[in-house]
């Protein structure tokens, strides 16, 4: 018995200083965020947590050490606990193929009174006084919009002037010459490459006829029905950054995205390009100059999964990176994906991001059937009037969203958390509420751009 107290003891000052270090260190991620509650909480936490450890320990208290050891296992084994988490709570394939006429993007582009803006609302009228209302608004990167920020919109125009050049370069001719190499190293290459390129992860797929739009909704082949025989694809995310991203939906949301939109679309064409002068077909998949639907493409690679906010989520970045897709007809090395269903799990329980929301485009509800698929479907008329409104693309869901926290070792913890522990999934979305605050709000705008 002892020897039980004798441990129980000791338990408790291990555990006291253990505590109370785990605690100091959140304290300090958080004061760097720029989180001064979350700092404070978590600092009172550190200090009366280890209390009643120390108590024991510091005194003997035999009997109050045993009692908080036990109580310790009994929770640590709860968290280890194999609870099931559900397996089917999105369907994986659309039955049909989007036809990219009807994105809201596309939409925007039409000019009202010309012939494509005639045919699309006669084939769909009852979008017509929907896309009204974002017309009446002032419009993205306007100086009449809510968030104007003239250096801010100039920077984003610039981006996507920079986009526009190198739209032509998408495609281009294949070297008649081609370099035999195995599918291995093709693939190995491509993955080094790409990182160093800038990309934050890459993987590849095999395309599938649901991956490709039916009809090109944007620029000078408007209508065009898609024909692409390439076999697979290359998906690589690129992250957004923290800090203009936190400060959303202030203008610093929009000018990263054109930036980040800029460095995918670089990359495809490096990527592209690369194949081709090896003698494989290949073609970059850019903003404005899509063939493909690119979160279903990067969801079937292995990235990320489609959560509530309709946006690919990566396991460690969440909602905040932007895609970049290559197709090419070389055979790449692929994998069978693996269901992300803690992710999925997660989004069922957070709904964050659908409180957040300022157009309240998001649904709370668990995914619905939506053209004979079960998934989320969020609003996007009115989050896109919201858009042309704030003159930025928002992303007030992507700053809020738990995922979306830094790659260090506090949150790199607690998604290690949420994929393993399906206890502590139901638990880590009230205790980012609890340090962030369930609706945060918007965070200043870096100071540079002052
Ligand atoms: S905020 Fe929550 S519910 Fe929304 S996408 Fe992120 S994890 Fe899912
Ligand atoms: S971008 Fe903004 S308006 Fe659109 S869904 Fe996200 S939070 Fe809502």
């Amino acid at each position: 018995m002892n020897f039980l107290f004798d441990l129980s003891t000791l338990f408790c000052l291990v555990s006291s200083i253990a505590f109370a270090i785990i605690l100091l260190y959140s304290t300090l991620v958080f004061y760097f965020e720029n989180e001064k509650k979350a700092a404070i909480r978590a600092l009172l936490i550190g200090l009366l947590l280890p209390i009643p450890y120390f108590v024991a320990w510091y005194y003997n208290y035999n009997i109050l050490a045993l009692i908080l050891l036990i109580d310790l296992i009994l929770t640590g084994l709860l968290f280890i606990y194999p609870f099931k988490t559900p397996q089917n709570i999105c369907d994986e394939t659309p039955l049909n193929k989007i036809d990219e006429r009807n994105i809201m993007f596309s939409r925007n582009e039409l000019i009202v009174g010309s012939e494509n803006y005639k045919n699309y609302y006669l084939k769909y009228p009852e979008k017509e006084e929907l896309d009204n209302a974002f017309r009446k608004e002032a419009g993205l990167c306007s100086e009449k919009s809510l968030f104007n920020h003239s250096f801010a919109f100039a920077a984003t125009h610039a981006s996507f002037f920079a986009i526009e050049q190198f739209k032509k370069a998408v495609d281009g001719a294949v070297n008649p010459s081609r370099t035999k190499t195995d599918s291995e190293k093709m693939s190995s290459f491509l993955k080094a490459w790409g990182k160093k390129l800038g990309a934050l992860d890459i993987d590849f797929c095999e395309l599938k006829d649901y991956h490709f739009y039916s009809h090109k909704g944007r620029g000078d082949e408007y209508g065009n029905e898609i024909h692409n025989s390439h076999s697979h694809a290359i998906a690589f995310t690129v992250e957004m950054n923290e800090e203009m991203v936190q400060s959303a939906p202030q203008a610093s949301i929009v000018m990263e995205s054109a930036q980040q939109y800029l460095d995918s679309g670089r990359i495809a064409i490096q990527i592209a390009e690369f194949l081709r002068h090896l003698g494989y077909s290949a073609r970059a998949h850019i903003d404005g100059n899509y063939q493909l639907v690119c979160p279903l493409v990067a969801r079937d690679a292995g990235l990320g999964e489609i959560g509530r906010m309709g946006l690919l989520m990566t396991p460690k970045q969440g909602p905040r990176i932007r895609l970049g897709v290559v197709t090419t007809e070389f055979p790449l090395k692929t994998k069978d994906r693996k269901k992300l269903n803690h992710m999925l799990d997660f989004c069922l329980n957070c709904k964050k991001c659908a409180d957040v929301c300022p157009s309240k485009s998001i649904s709370s509800d668990a995914p619905k059937m939506v053209d004979g698929v079960k998934r989320w479907q969020i609003n996007s008329e009115s989050c896109f009037t919201y858009w042309c409104k704030a003159g930025t693309d928002c992303g007030r869901c992507m700053a809020t969203c738990p995922y979306s926290h830094p790659d260090n070792l506090l949150h790199n913890a607690i998604r290690f958390g949420i994929k393993h522990s399906p206890l502590f999934r139901r638990i880590a979305a009230p205790l980012d509420d609890f340090f962030y605050g369930r609706k945060p709000k918007s965070k200043k705008l870096p100071g540079w751009m002052n």
